[in-house]
């Protein structure tokens, strides 16, 4: 079985095929292995909306079955955002240091960490040319907005999320602690046993 993961994070791609480096039915594709492979533009109001728009469209152009996630950070205090603008919270070349600084003056005087909940969400789309979605799976972690950044593990928002029942940040984590209860790895896992049972 191929499957096309339709990302050009490499990053992303990295942590995808060791999370199923025990599945040897899937042979997994990447841009690297196609001559066209669009930049699919993220206009949907939801995680799913965009995971569901990069499948189907890398689908359509690679002709196979095909993996999209998209991710992201809910803020209770903001309403739910950044939300489906988490990478680009501060603008198109946001790097992730700004959308952090941006995110804790937002809550500076939001001094209880009980209203500084907030979740990661991740939705995963697969997507068959020939039928359209097949598999659709979200995972979420929940958590709080930190004071102030912690830690050196991660990416993005991790060194300002604790985890709910944890006293350290996601940045803090080890890589395998964290794939145990983040937003992506509880995604990931639901898509394995749907493609063990394929
Ligand atoms: P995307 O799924 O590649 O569009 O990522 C969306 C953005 O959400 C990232 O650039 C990060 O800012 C944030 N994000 C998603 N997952 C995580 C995570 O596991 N840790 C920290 N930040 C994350």
């Amino acid at each position: 079985m191929q499957i096309v993961i339709a990302s050009k994070n490499t990053g992303k791609i990295r942590e995808i095929k060791s999370f199923y480096h025990d599945l040897p039915k899937v042979e997994w594709l990447t841009f690297k292995d196609f001559k066209k492979f669009p930049d699919v533009e993220e206009k949907g109001s939801s995680f799913l909306e965009n995971a569901r728009l990069k499948a189907r469209s890398i689908s359509f152009h690679t002709n196979r079955i095909t993996l999209a996630d998209d991710s992201g950070l809910e803020v209770d205090f903001l309403g739910g955002r950044p939300g489906v603008k988490s990478s680009r919270y501060t603008g198109v070349d946001a790097t992730d240091k700004q959308n952090r600084d941006k995110l804790l003056k937002e809550m500076e005087n939001v001094t209880k960490i009980s209203d500084r909940t907030a979740r990661f969400i991740c939705s995963i789309a697969l997507w068959d040319p020939g039928k359209g979605s097949i598999f659709e799976t979200r995972g979420v972690c929940e958590g709080f907005i930190g004071f102030e950044e912690k830690g050196t593990g991660g990416f993005g928002y991790d060194c300002i999320f604790i985890p709910t029942g944890y006293k350290k940040t996601m940045a803090q984590l080890t890589q395998k602690e964290k794939n145990n209860i983040s937003h992506r790895g509880k995604a990931l896992k639901a898509l394995y046993e749907f493609i063990v049972n394929f």
